[in-house]
């Protein structure tokens, strides 16, 4: 096999896979539709054009998982935050970047990189032969998605993304809520017991629907269809269909018996299910939404149970297409039905500038060392990449799949840390969490180049 390492989209995971596989001694070739085809969100023909908002997110790297990723790509010698720190911009504990010089800067450095060169043009159809990284974004042209869509089966390709505000489930009050499935259906506890319940009386139901109606929604893009199917229909479109739609649909209230009342018929019940393998993420099932995120956590907060809840991610919908990751890819990223094609960036399943440039950043090196015939391990389960890693290509439940920001109920807990419940407790756990994710990730920088 030739050992030249072709990436199709140079967009945040493309940009990133090829400086890094660049700088380890490989030769690659970038394979970018724009300027000759475009997207409806991209303004430009740069590499690593920022789509829309012009900020990368909080930088802390102690107390924030997406700041430990910053760290983590900084360690790494990453572009993308090379130009993010050349173009910052101020904007107190978050990191935005002039959005213009920061693409053009990325673009020059690469074009001018001895090893990298560009093909402009749009690819239709999946290679057979060579190394091959896919990171074709959100906006993967549709030639393009009708062949991964043929080689992966139609369901595990998906064209929007309908999200469910995820919970942590150490913020839910179990004193209000509890565990139970719809008619405690299921073969073993654990399954008779798979859910987690919220209940409403009448007025308090009242009350959530008059505030999901008045709620901020946000508005498609333009060029974005509003084709969101029935199956997925956002929860205030459905109260605008009727006010007791919904309790007769994602909140209706059968089958269960509230397990602090048992002598009170709920009016009403929202449900979460669990979203990870580790029990620490727990998403509002059929609580797709396009309200605004402010107002979104002021009306979930409504649900009672939820009062105090604190939100992994919060609820939308878009157009994004992206992989059934959990089905599809192995842990070094590649597509297991032909292994000589790896998948980065938000075509993976997770979601935004930073967490694609990790995928891209971590494409981009697994694949140099296969190329070399160095065997290296993927990112440790324990960094905030390898926790990103872990959870589209397995943590994560691969019937309900949707994408995924980095946050960290992603990583393992602590084993016996001592560590106390409550804010001060939390601030202790997030540091302990990211002091072990800087260790573990310095020592999976050593073993490898
Ligand atoms: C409208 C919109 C707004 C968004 N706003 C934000 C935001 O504010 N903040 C945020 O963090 N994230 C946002 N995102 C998500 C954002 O797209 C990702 O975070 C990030 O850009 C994904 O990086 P990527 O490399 O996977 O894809 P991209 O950066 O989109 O790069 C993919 C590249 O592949 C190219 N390409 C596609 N198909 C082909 C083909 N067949 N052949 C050759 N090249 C091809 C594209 O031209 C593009 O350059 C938004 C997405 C959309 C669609």
């Amino acid at each position: 096999m030739e050992n030249t390492l072709h990436i199709i989209g140079g967009g945040m995971a493309g940009s990133e896979a090829a400086w890094q596989a660049a700088q380890a001694g490989v030769k690659v070739v970038i394979h970018e539709m724009r300027p000759k085809v475009e997207t409806f969100a991209h303004q430009t023909g740069n590499l690593a054009e920022m789509v829309c908002s012009n900020s990368f997110r909080s930088d802390d790297s102690e107390q924030n998982a997406v700041g430990l990723l910053h760290w983590e790509m900084r360690a790494a010698n990453g572009i993308i935050m090379q130009s993010a720190d050349k173009h910052r911009l101020p904007a107190g504990g978050a990191l935005a970047v002039d959005r213009e010089p920061f693409a053009q800067w990325v673009n020059d450095t690469l074009l001018a990189h001895p090893n990298i060169s560009v093909d402009y043009g749009e690819i239709t159809e999946l290679p057979e032969n060579g190394h091959w990284i896919i990171a074709t974004g959100p906006l993967t042209s549709s030639a393009l998605g009708a062949a991964i869509a043929k080689e992966t089966g139609a369901e595990s390709l998906a064209f929007f993304d309908a999200i469910a505000p995820i919970v942590y489930a150490e913020s839910i009050d179990m004193d209000v809520a509890w565990m139970q499935s719809r008619y405690d259906k299921g073969e073993t506890e654990e399954e008779q017991k798979a859910y987690l319940n919220c209940p409403m009386t009448k007025e308090q139901y009242e009350g959530f629907i008059d505030a999901l109606m008045s709620a901020d929604k946000t508005e498609f893009h333009e060029g974005e269809t509003a084709g969101y199917f029935d199956g997925c229909l956002p929860i205030e479109v459905m109260a605008e269909r009727g006010r007791e739609t919904l309790r007769f649909g994602p909140m209706k209230p059968v089958g269960l018996t509230n397990a602090h009342k048992p002598d009170e018929k709920a009016y009403a019940v929202v449900q979460l299910r669990r979203d990870n393998a580790l029990g620490t993420l727990y998403n509002i099932v059929g609580f797709q939404t396009k309200m605004k995120y402010g107002a979104q956590t002021e009306v979930l907060r409504m649900i009672p149970g939820l009062e105090e809840a604190r939100f992994a991610r919060l609820g939308g919908i878009h157009r994004n297409t992206f992989l059934n990751s959990p089905t599809l890819l192995d842990n070094q990223m590649r597509l297991k039905s032909r292994p000589n094609i790896r998948f980065a960036g938000q075509i993976t399943g997770v979601e935004g500038y930073v967490e694609s440039a990790a995928m891209g950043l971590l494409a981009g090196r697994l694949a140099a060392a296969e190329i070399q015939g160095r065997s290296i391990e993927t990112a440790p389960q324990n960094t905030a990449m390898g926790a990103l890693i872990h959870h589209i290509t397995g943590g994560a439940e691969a019937k309900t799949f949707q994408p995924m920001n980095v946050n960290f109920g992603l990583f393992a807990p602590l084993e016996d840390s001592g560590i106390k419940g409550g804010r001060r407790g939390r601030k202790d756990r997030y540091k302990a969490y990211t002091d072990r994710a800087k260790d573990e990730f310095n020592q999976w920088l050593e073993e490898r180049i």
